[in-house]
């Protein structure tokens, strides 16, 4: 029997290619007003930062320290304040009785103002972001800290999220029982408990 959910955000909750091109041509046009940056590393790179994390991608594609600084400048400051929608599947976490927690990485300001758009706030018990802009903790750092905070034993808790290397891997290594939402079936060799492309399947697993 489970006692509480932990849920990620950009791509469990809502569709991240749902935001992905407003927000994105406000960080270029940021970006772009940047005379003295060298932005082909940021060309190249553009399919990749609406996808990963703009420090991984800073890092995989080169960005020169200036282009990295200002990016992350720009990123600290940005909010999403167009509406956005849950995935028509949420609701079914949405009514579930148990204890949830959302727990995502990012910019603090940016994940927020989604959070708000999506009207999802009071749907949580409490909602951890990590920024590494902010703190070196993971999430794996978070998982245990709730762990310790509610006396929740790993076999208490699911963590239902989109990506086998983030939220996946870190319930993993504590062990704590995993869903993998992969609508699309990116991931179809992905190590997790269960797997679904419905969030709907996480009412069946609760029980
Ligand atoms: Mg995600």
């Amino acid at each position: 029997m489970k006692r509480a959910l932990i849920l990620d955000l950009d791509n469990t909750i809502y569709p991240v290619s749902s935001v992905a091109p407003y927000l994105f041509n406000k960080f270029f046009l940021l970006l772009n007003q940047e005379a003295d940056i060298d932005s082909s590393a940021l060309t190249r790179s553009k399919d990749e930062l609406t996808r990963r994390p703009f420090h991984d991608v800073a890092d995989e594609f080169g960005f020169s320290p200036e282009l990295r600084n200002k990016g992350i400048e720009i990123l600290n400051h940005l909010t999403y304040d167009e509406p956005m929608m849950p995935f028509s599947d949420y609701h079914h976490i949405r009514k579930s009785d148990l204890d949830k927690f959302l727990v995502t990485t990012g910019f603090t300001k940016l994940q927020y103002s989604k959070v708000r758009q999506l009207g999802i706030e009071n749907d949580f018990k409490e909602i951890h972001i990590v920024d590494p802009e902010v703190s070196a903790k993971t999430k794996l750092d978070i998982f245990k800290e709730l762990m310790d905070k509610y006396n929740y034993r790993a076999s208490d808790l699911l963590v239902i999220g989109d990506d086998p290397q983030s939220e996946i891997r870190a319930a993993i290594a504590l062990c704590i029982d995993t869903f993998l939402y992969d609508p699309g079936n990116k991931y179809p060799g992905a190590t997790t408990t269960y797997r679904g492309d419905s969030l709907e399947k996480v009412l069946v697993i609760i029980g």
